[in-house]
């Protein structure tokens, strides 16, 4: 339990450890103001954003009204003791008051001149909207009228008072609704009175109104609770602190906490500080600025206001704002204009980000309420970026640490046309959700087979493929569709994996649609769309609409990838393109990229990948009309039938490989050889047109085809006949493979063009099945440089895949020359949950919080992690200068970049459209390690 405090450096920029439970004689209060300010903008662990960037702005000579606040550590205090505050607080809290008392000439519970102040939540990262917040504090009906006296406003001070009473009533007493269909309790008091007097409108109740509504919330406050409301301000303090740490464990707070993946134990921080009025007539008001557009970058001040408002205004959206450039021209708040641009600089350069700030005028005086560093969009990260660091403004490793690498996804996809996507949503036609599977916007006809995708994007139509679930067998129609949609399958099924990897659209696992092939339907409730209709896909949001929407290139993707705009004609690649090869100084992880055609490879390599680290070669085999000769290999008694039909293959292979290293020119290619089990490359068998067509083909009897597809049949084929254990038993296919590998190579270097492969065995778990896989290579590497007079440089290894071969990675490194570890079925293995078939439990274990996060999409440290470990430590005690790498879909997830960095892997590799994810994410990691 309670241990000792820990040493906090004064210096430290990194987030100082967890503080130790017990806060007995430490500080625990930290004030600011201009006579005095203890804390630090580099204290958010103890202090929180907030109090640390109000110590901050105090320090910088900024108008914060005065205050101070109470550290995260009696947070943490109040929960591991039972909810109990520590002993000293009370005292503390008493010198606290006093200060600030003495700091702002007022005095709490004085009816003359009152110190009211405003109680707000504070944990180390923004939790917007999350916790409570308690405003007009001190009031009772004697500082009341002190206030009223003061401010010469009746109405403005009862107000107050009644707002007070409302939200301290809700949030400290908890007289809430107490159930889903009751009104808010207060809501309802004030709606009865406003009936009673004639009152439409809040504003319209003048001060007698208020003060019978304050009676009534009193009245019901007692009712409901059996207590007074308390008049003494010093108690209310105690109970609106108590409140604010108590909202820290409320429900949306936990949800927030773990969607964005803040430990509970940081707790909140309080902020006690001197309120400030912006609703005391035409010369105040409140607003919220950025001080750089957060959705475009634009070096503007962006922002809006309200005259004569209190904070709670603006959010409750009753009044329209005005922009905050409107105010250089207001007759009265002109000059403090001028005071908010002067504001907007000093922030800028004091915080070296774009801040997001809160501010009232009171009586046209300028007060800062709270500042931190804005959320913005990707466009606006990276111009905002690019252009800080050349003002020297940010530094570049801000630059770097401040950027959501997932977020850059946005700068490469096709978009919905804004006003178009509004409407369809207006008009009610989205129809069910599903993953985020593939980000984007996809627009375009149904369809319900490869076949009639390729067929209508033939004739120059946008196509979106829906299937139940997509096998190697779609890919033709996904290629020449915009987007997939699926209604089964997870975030590393077919459908997704594929998808990402061609950078296309996709919408998987939308479980609400249902699609019958026969009558070639989909369903959803009550739509029903026919091939051909039109349909819609949103794959960053995982929106299905029906009907068209609207769609727009991405300018990056017309510079990189269509080659449609020179990068000097576009800003934002520019801008990107800063922060990609900033990034590049800083990260140590290597990326390369999982691409099995050309044009894909090409595309990583705009995107900046430095080879191949996957290159799935099944893929290859339904190119053209090489299925054919797979078929027949597959349907072969013998082997010298086999032989011959791989030998059609080779030449085919051969010809995918040499447009391979062309395209990857010198970068090294990672090869894999056949992986999935053989089932895969023939129809199913309730598919009697297929099979018809599989034996018309290859001119066999269907009873032959089907027959063979029964025996190829196996009850759990992901753990079947597949990976290296279809070339143990027909090593004639890894020879094919092998040879065409060689082949390709030695005719590319013959125009001079380097090339590295590197042959990668799947699915490996003893060293044997390496080692005769092994000699294959080498045998057929020997034979191909003495026919060709080359000498080719490459090197074999293998996936690490399944919990044996992580275990035994000693004895599998004495031949493996590299590693790969392939997550996608390493965590299969590991967890025993199918990657195909878990999306029917996996969202209700992470509801019960078996599982914090999907494993299939970032890896399971405490499992699959571990024999991640035990793979590296026990491969490189073999063989020191082991190369190992990532090509799983984890390679291609920020925090698995950030465990692989710690791992010390040299690389990780991505589908190519992830490729900048990955460069950013492994920056950001190595930044860490600092
Ligand atoms: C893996 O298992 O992680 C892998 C990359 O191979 P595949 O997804 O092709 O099974
Ligand atoms: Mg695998």
């Amino acid at each position: 339990m309670a241990t000792a405090p820990t040493k906090r450096s004064k210096t430290a920029s990194k987030p100082a450890r967890r503080p130790a439970a017990s806060v007995k004689g430490g500080k625990i209060i930290y004030f600011f103001g201009k006579s005095r300010c203890d804390g630090r903008g580099d204290m958010k662990a103890l202090l929180g954003g907030k109090g640390a960037n109000l110590a901050a702005m105090t320090r910088i000579g900024l108008p914060v009204p005065p205050g101070f606040t109470i550290t995260t550590e009696v947070c943490t205090y109040y929960y591991q003791n039972g909810r109990k505050f520590p002993p000293n607080l009370a005292s503390e809290l008493s010198k606290a008051i006093a200060w600030l008392e003495k700091e702002t000439g007022k005095k709490f519970g004085d009816p003359k001149n009152p110190l009211l102040v405003s109680v707000r939540s504070g944990a180390r990262d923004s939790m917007p909207g999350m916790m409570d917040t308690i405003l007009n504090l001190g009031l009772n009906d004697e500082t009341t009228e002190g206030l009223k006296a003061a401010t010469k406003n009746g109405r403005f001070a009862w107000d107050s008072y009644r707002r007070f009473v409302q939200m301290y009533g809700d949030v400290v007493m908890g007289v809430q609704k107490r159930h889903e269909h009751e009104h808010e309790p207060f809501d309802e008091v004030m709606e009865k009175l406003k009936h009673e007097v004639g009152a439409t409108q809040d504003t319209d109740l003048n001060e007698a109104d208020l003060q019978e509504l304050v009676r009534r919330y009193k009245q019901l406050i007692w009712e409901r609770t059996g207590k007074e409301f308390p008049t003494d301000p010093l108690k209310q303090l105690e109970g609106a602190i108590g409140a604010v740490f108590g909202s820290w464990m409320n429900e949306r707070a936990v949800i927030y906490r773990q969607k964005y993946r803040i430990p509970d134990d940081w707790g909140t921080a309080v902020n006690v500080q001197s309120m400030v009025f912006g609703n005391m007539g035409d010369d105040c008001a409140t607003g919220v600025a950025f001080t750089r557009d957060p959705a475009t970058g634009e070096n503007v001040f962006y922002g809006e206001y309200l005259v004569n408002a209190q904070g709670e205004d603006v959010v409750a959206g009753v009044r329209t704002p005005k922009k905050i450039s409107e105010m250089a021209s207001d007759p009265i708040l002109a000059p403090t204009y001028k005071e908010l641009e002067r504001v907007r600089k000093m922030l800028e350069k004091n915080f070296g980000d774009v801040q997001d700030f809160e501010f009232t005028i009171e009586r046209k005086k300028l007060y800062m309420l709270q500042t931190r560093n804005g959320k913005r969009t990707a466009l606006a990260y990276v111009k905002i970026a690019h252009d800080m660091v050349k003002e020297r403004l940010m530094t570049p490793e801000h630059a770097i640490r401040s950027g959501d690498p997932e977020a850059l996804n946005q700068l490469l996809q096709p978009v919905f046309d804004r006003q178009a996507y509004e409407r369809a949503k207006k008009e009610g036609r989205l129809m069910a959700t599903g993953l985020p599977a593939g980000p984007g916007a996809a627009s375009g006809a149904v369809v319900f087979s490869a076949a009639k995708a390729e067929e209508l994007a033939a004739k120059g139509q946008h196509v979106v493929l829906a299937r139940i679930e997509t096998s190697p067998e779609d890919l033709r129609g996904m290629i020449a569709a915009d987007g997939i949609l699926t209604c089964r399958g997870g975030v590393s099924s077919h459908a997704a994996l594929v998808a990402r990897q061609m950078g296309k659209v996709c919408v998987a696992g939308a479980s609400d649609i249902h699609i019958d092939y026969q009558t070639r339907t989909l369903t959803c409730g009550s739509v029903t769309l026919k091939e051909g209709d039109a349909i819609s896909i949103n794959g960053s949001t995982g929106e299905v609409f029906h009907g068209a929407i609207a769609t727009a290139d991405s300018e990056l993707k017309q510079v990189l990838i269509t080659k449609t705009l020179k990068p000097s004609e576009s800003e934002v690649f520019q801008y990107y393109n800063f922060i990609m090869k900033l990034a590049d100084k800083y990260r140590r992880l290597g990326i390369r990229t999982n691409a099995d055609q050309p044009d894909q490879v090409i595309n990583a390599v705009a995107f900046g990948a430095e080879g191949i680290g996957l290159c799935r070669t099944e893929h290859m085999f339904f190119e053209g009309d090489r299925i054919i000769s797979v078929r027949q290999m597959i349907l072969a008694d013998n082997e010298t039938d086999r032989r011959a039909a791989l030998a059609r293959l080779l030449p085919e292979q051969q010809k995918d490989f040499e447009g391979i290293f062309r395209a990857l020119n010198g970068l090294p290619a990672c090869i894999r050889l056949l992986d999935p089990p053989l089932h895969e490359f023939l129809p199913h068998e309730d598919n009697p047109t297929g099979m018809q067509e599989v034996a018309e083909q290859l001119k066999v009897s269907v009873e032959r085809v089907r027959q063979r597809i029964r025996e190829l049949h196996e009850f759990n084929p992901m753990l079947g006949f597949r990976g290296c254990r279809l070339g143990i038993k027909y090593p004639e296919i890894s020879e094919m493979q092998v040879r065409a590998i060689f082949q390709a190579a030695a005719a590319v270097m013959k125009d001079g063009i380097k090339v590295r492969p590197e042959i990668m065995i799947p699915l490996v778990g003893f060293k044997r099945e390496l080692d005769l896989q092994a000699e294959i290579v080498h045998r057929v590497a020997r034979e191909v440089m003495k026919e060709t007079g080359k000498k080719i440089a490459y090197a074999v290894g293998t996936m690490i895949e399944v919990p044996r071969g992580a275990l035994t990675a000693d004895e599998i490194a004495e031949t493996a020359e590299f590693f790969s570890f392939g997550t996608n079925d390493l965590t299969q293995t590991c967890l025993g949950m199918s990657r195909d078939d878990s999306g029917s439990f996996l969202p209700t274990y992470q509801e019960r919080e078996i599982l914090k996060t999907n494993p299939f999409a970032t890896i399971d440290t405490g499992g699959v992690g571990q024999l991640m470990r035990i793979g590296v430590e026990k491969g490189r005690s073999t063989r020191q200068e082991l190369k190992i790498g990532i090509c799983g879909e984890h390679g291609g997830d920020p925090a698995s970049i950030r465990f692989c960095h710690t791992l010390g892997l040299d690389y990780v590799s991505c589908s190519p459209f992830r490729v900048p994810i990955a460069r950013l994410a492994a920056a950001q990691a190595a930044l860490q390690e600092g």
